[in-house]
């Protein structure tokens, strides 16, 4: 059975995975697997930006997204049409492009929003696994794939990648849809800012800050020659205190860090 697995940390959001989809499947017919994708309004690989934070503290990365090719696939559960979408033996999800009549029930069943309709063929349209090509016998890997320079997007059998997959995530684990797509180094939140002394109006390097989560967990961090710190890999949602300890200083106490979304604290004066 194949997987998709891609390593957002490897992604340098060149776009050619997004570009040479395009080029296999706009003005091709690869039916029954696809007929010609329109040339705008779908993505079947669609690469999405993230920016995280506030200036200056701020990251960014990009998630490669397409059909997760579900083993508990509910756009399948939602055609009410027999063998138009289907699992093939290799573990991809497909349309049947000659069956399709266009009802549209698969497309509000995705939870992922992976499948388009191409309103001039009255058909539902999604990433196939460049199936033509892997049953073809030459390409080993889809287009995607081949193409990604980094090699953030992999391609293969299950068993070959499972050390990856075991440190790899899904995306939307609580649809309960078995994605056969498995993500690596997703970032997760962080809290930064820069500490400095306002009476010599000057940055603090080297001083100590502890972050404590509510469940009593701590890690810390020092700033650097620019006065910054960084805790990054932080849950989601998660209640933060933050203590910042420098020799000279007071010792400042921070509460309530809430990490909804990345936290930029700003600048922060430490007192003599
Ligand atoms: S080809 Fe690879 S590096 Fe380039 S955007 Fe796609 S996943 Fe990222
Ligand atoms: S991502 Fe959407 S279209 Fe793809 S298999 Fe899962 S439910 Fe179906
Ligand atoms: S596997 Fe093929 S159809 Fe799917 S996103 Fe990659 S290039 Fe596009």
């Amino acid at each position: 059975m194949k997987v998709f697995v891609i390593d957002v940390d490897k992604c340098t959001g060149c776009y050619a995975c997004q570009f040479v989809c395009k080029d296999e499947h706009v003005g091709n017919d690869w039916s029954p697997i696809a007929k010609p994708q329109p040339d705008t309004g779908q993505f079947w690989m669609h690469l999405k930006e993230y920016i995280r934070g506030t200036v200056p503290k701020v990251e960014m990365h990009y998630i490669p997204l397409l059909c997760q090719h579900c083993d508990d696939a509910p756009c399948i559960k939602a055609c009410d049409v027999e063998g138009v979408m289907y699992k093939r033996e290799d573990g991809l999800v497909e349309i049947d492009a000659d069956k399709c009549i266009g009802c549209r029930m698969c497309v509000d069943a995705c939870p992922y929003d992976a499948i388009y309709f191409n309103d001039d063929l009255n058909l539902a349209q999604k990433c196939t696994g460049c199936a033509h090509l892997l049953d073809g016998g030459e390409w080993k890997v889809p287009r995607c794939a081949d193409a990604c320079h980094t090699e953030a997007i992999m391609f293969g059998e299950e068993e070959d990648f499972a050390d990856l997959i075991a440190k790899a995530e899904i995306l939307m684990p609580e649809e309960g849809c078995k994605p056969r797509v498995y993500y690596l180094n997703i970032p997760k939140k962080f809290v930064a800012g820069t500490i400095y002394d306002p009476a010599a109006k000057e940055i603090v390097e080297g001083a100590t800050l502890t972050l404590k989560g509510a469940d009593g967990a701590t890690c810390t961090a020092t700033t650097d020659g620019f006065g910054d710190f960084w805790f990054r890999g932080l849950a989601d949602d998660a209640s933060f205190t933050l203590t910042i300890a420098a020799p000279g200083f007071a010792t400042k106490t921070i509460d309530g860090i809430v990490t909804a979304k990345d936290v930029n604290l700003g600048d922060i004066a430490l007192a003599k």
